[in-house]
């Protein structure tokens, strides 16, 4: 095979999502960037972002950074570390400003200000009611950002390598001299050499059966940062978003409950009242998940399957906003232009038109709460002393800073991805500006280009497909929104199987060399494999029920014991090494949630 190309940079980002732009932008003030994407940039999955994102604005109604910072922490189950959440809920404001200079087309109300919506667990801190905080442009908050955030990177000239696919890190002891990636057109390989390097690359939902994630939603970066000896934080989190399209597990936004929607069990019975008394539908998704599992293991799906009904037909609505003594009335106009695309994909996916009938929905995969462990400014962490990487940053879902904690709330992922994307470019631009460039070592693509050859010509039996069935399968049986020690146990060895199977066995049809995603794909699978893992490892170890990590054999949070983000560190023998590190905690004293 030829000898890889070399492309040198000041900095390498990879991921061309919310957070690898926001990043792009700012450290390509000073410093000369490169931007890496498997995808063309506005493919990535922060386009399909619907319901909005979350900034206290008070636009409509009084709020406050300090209850949005409450509302996190208590969402989180009070893993998050407090110091991130203030950094993330102030920051907020001006960074929602800052991205409608930019010209993103927010929905506006009467006096011209950016629209707000209710969400799931954001609340008014003195009266508990849910409150308006999530900003949107219809239910297309995502796309809006995604183009914004590109065309901006292009006004600015930032130097874009799209579908190029990033497969290895080039670290020597404690310093990184850039990555390694394929052009997915030729199947080349590329040495990008650089100062700094930050990966964005997005989250890890393929690892389950039933998902809102894209497809392509491998979590490469994260896999192969824990190749490379980062360890990866609190990965027993990942969340259940409570309204997947059944079976299909298409999102269907919260911002369908944020605009009334209702959830409905079997027996026509609105049965959040029962979960939340005082936030109902509008609970975390956490409990809202939980709750909807629970009625369809008493028998209360919908004709006794397991799905149940979200209800935004206006006379539902109305009827509840009446009850609930709101002045408030919807309409089939209203939904037309509040929620756009949910009434398209449900007419097209479904035959279900929204106005007229419920919608089946069922908890699906959603959103990585763990990932890469960083500081407040994006920097990686190599241990839970928080000795710092130099010159490597994360941000975005791949990372964990940690301000989701447990539970993540709606609409903080986008905050979450402008404000630490912007973090990690100010701070990788500083770097650049007073770091040398260190020479590659000796053939640094050498042993990743002969991992591609050893799947690209492995005599063996099993295909891509197969093995990831397998995975999906034992772990949305065995590590899903209940866990016990014995499933997990099971997946542990489930995935231990498919590890060795997939190293032994896998193989694949196409060899050649153009848009080889038989062969990446292939690649992907080792990546989920090993995130599947680390999950299924930390997750059995944590004797405790909290947010996403829900066990019923151990049902109590244990603040005494468990106050703690889980480091996961991948061994040479395969296994991991747990190591622990406090909560950073604050203002907001640990106590029981009630909704
Ligand atoms: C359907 C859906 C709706 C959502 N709605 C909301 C919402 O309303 N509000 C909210 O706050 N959050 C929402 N979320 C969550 C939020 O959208 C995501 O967490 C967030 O967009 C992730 O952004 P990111 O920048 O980290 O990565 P992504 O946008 O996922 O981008 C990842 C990037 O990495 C690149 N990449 C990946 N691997 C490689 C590789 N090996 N080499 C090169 N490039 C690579 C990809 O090409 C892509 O450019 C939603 C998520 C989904 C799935």
């Amino acid at each position: 095979m030829a000898n890889p190309t070399v492309h040198t940079f000041d900095a390498v980002i990879v991921g061309a999502g919310g957070a690898g732009m926001m990043a792009a932008l700012y450290a390509g003030k000073s410093a000369n960037v490169a931007v890496i994407s498997k995808l063309y940039p506005t493919r990535s999955h922060t386009g399909a972002a619907q319901g909005g994102i979350g900034a206290a604005l008070a636009n409509l109604e009084e709020d406050k950074w300090e209850w949005h910072a409450y509302d996190t922490v208590k969402g989180s189950d009070y893993l998050a570390d407090q110091d991130a959440v203030d950094v993330l809920c102030q920051d907020a404001i001006d960074v929602v400003v800052e991205l409608e200079h930019m010209g993103l087309p927010f929905d506006r109300i009467e006096n011209g200000r950016i629209s707000q919506r209710r969400f799931g667990g954001h609340t008014n801190n003195e009266t508990n009611r849910p409150v308006y905080r999530a900003c949107h442009a219809a239910d297309r908050t995502g796309h809006m950002i995604l183009q914004t955030l590109y065309q901006n990177c292009l006004k600015n000239k930032v130097n874009f390598f799209d579908e190029y696919q990033v497969v290895d890190l080039i670290r020597v002891d404690d310093t990184v001299r850039g990555v390694v990636a394929i052009n997915i057109a030729d199947g080349s390989f590329h040495i990008f050499h650089s100062k700094a390097v930050m990966f964005a690359t997005g989250g890890w939902g393929r690892c389950w059966e039933v998902t809102s994630n894209a497809h392509s939603l491998t979590g490469d970066g994260a896999a192969i940062c824990m190749r490379r000896g980062i360890p990866m934080q609190d990965m027993e989190f990942f969340q259940f978003h409570p309204t997947g399209i059944f079976k299909l597990g298409i999102l269907i936004t919260e911002g369908v409950r944020g605009e009334g929607g209702v959830l409905i069990n079997g027996e026509g019975e609105r049965f959040m009242e029962r979960y939340a008394p005082s936030i109902k539908d509008l609970a975390s998704r956490d409990v809202v998940s939980r709750a909807i599992y629970l009625e369809v293991q008493a028998g209360r799906g919908i004709n006794g399957k397991n799905y149940v009904h979200l209800d935004v037909t206006p006379e539902t609505v109305n009827h509840y906003f009446e009850k609930d003594g709101e002045d408030m009335r919807i309409s089939r106009e209203y939904i037309e232009q509040k929620l756009p695309d949910i009434a398209d994909f449900t007419r097209t996916y479904l035959g279900v038109d929204p106005v007229k009938d419920p919608m089946p929905v069922q908890p699906t995969a959603h959103y990585a709460m763990g990932g890469i462990p960083t500081n407040v400014d994006s920097e990686v962490l190599l241990d839970a002393e928080n000795r710092v990487l130099p010159g490597l940053y994360a941000a975005g879902e791949v990372a964990c800073v940690s301000v989701h904690g447990a539970n993540r709330l709606g609409t903080n992922s986008l905050t979450d991805l402008v404000v630490f994307g912007k973090r990690a470019g100010v701070r990788m631009a500083d770097f650049c500006d007073s770091a040398e460039l260190l020479p590659l070592p000796d053939n640094p693509a050498e042993e990743i280009m002969a991992e591609f050859d050893r799947i690209r010509n492995n005599e063996g039996n099993m295909k891509t497909y197969t093995l990831r069935d397998r995975m999906q399968k034992t772990m949305t049986a065995n590590v899903s929104v209940f866990r016990v020690h014995d499933q997990m146990a099971k997946a542990i060895n489930d995935m231990d199987e498919i590890k060795t199977d997939y190293t032994r066995f896998i193989t694949v049809d196409d060899k050649g060399k153009q848009f080889n995603t038989d062969l990446l794909e292939a690649w992907e699978l080792g990546c989920l494999i090993d995130l599947a893992r680390a999950t299924a490892a930390s997750a059995i170890a944590r004797t405790e029920s909290r947010g996403a990590h829900a066990r019923d054999d151990y049902p109590e949070r244990d603040d005494d014991n468990w106050l703690t983000h889980t480091f996961a560190t991948l061994q040479s023998d395969g296994s991991f090494e747990l190591t622990y590190k406090p909560v950073t905690l604050g203002r907001y004293e640990p106590k029981p949630r009630v909704y």
